[in-house]
């Protein structure tokens, strides 16, 4: 049983990319982005307290974050992180997570795209407002224009696709997560993925290269 976290610029994958691993591995997907958002569309105080992050493509504070992922992770299950860790303090935070609640994190898989490419991929998301399955305008069309294939729900794009915040989460990424990658490359304990291609080969290359 091994734990990975997967890094890398928005919109490069990590998230649909995890959850398809998960799945064929029967791994647990935490994804700190969809952990958010459910709690901003229940309205809850945690939901309140982190809209404005969210929405503006900012970073939530690293305290809560830390609450909310750790109270999904235990010793015994074998999890992908998707979103997290996403800034030093965060990864720091994680290496102690072995000794308070046995969890550790074996490697961060850095999925690698240009900002051109993740750009165009975010702009063009659209997502289901029910079942939350994703789309896109030019490559993963529905079947009738703004309407989900899976459930018939509503297609919707999320806030914080709009360009302008795209920009600003690039912008975030490049100054608070990249440094991520020399952590862990200092610690020998990072698998580099191209991700620049279409979900199967970066799902191919994958299975290739992460130990089950
Ligand atoms: P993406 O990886 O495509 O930017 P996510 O769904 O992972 O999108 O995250 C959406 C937003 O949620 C981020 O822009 C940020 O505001 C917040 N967020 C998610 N994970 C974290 C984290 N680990 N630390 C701080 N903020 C986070
Ligand atoms: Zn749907």
């Amino acid at each position: 049983m091994a734990n990975y976290a997967f890094l890398g610029p928005p919109g490069v994958g990590k998230g649909t990319l995890a959850s398809e691993l998960c799945s064929a591995r029967g791994m647990t997907h935490v994804s700190t982005g969809d952990l958010l958002r459910a709690e901003i569309h229940a309205a809850s105080d945690l939901g309140n307290q982190v809209k404005e992050f969210v929405t503006t493509g900012g970073l939530v504070p690293d305290s809560i974050i830390l609450d909310l992922v750790q109270s999904s992770l235990d010793a015994d299950g074998s999890y992908i992180l998707d979103g997290f860790p996403r800034t030093i303090e965060q990864a720091e935070r994680i290496e102690l997570m072995i000794d308070s609640i046995g969890f550790r994190l074996d490697a961060a898989v850095l999925l690698m795209a240009s900002d051109q490419v993740v750009m165009g991929r975010l702009t063009g998301r659209r997502v289901c407002r029910d079942c939350k399955a994703t789309y896109h305008l030019l490559y993963a069309q529905p079947e009738t224009a703004g309407v989900c294939d899976k459930c018939r729900g509503e297609l919707f794009q999320r806030a914080d696709d709009h360009e302008k915040t795209v920009r600003r989460r690039l912008e975030v990424y490049h100054s608070q997560t990249a440094p991520l990658i020399d952590f862990y490359d200092n610690l020998n304990r990072i698998i580099r993925i191209d991700a620049a291609a279409d979900k199967a080969t970066n799902l191919s290359a994958l299975n290739e290269k992460i130990p089950a």
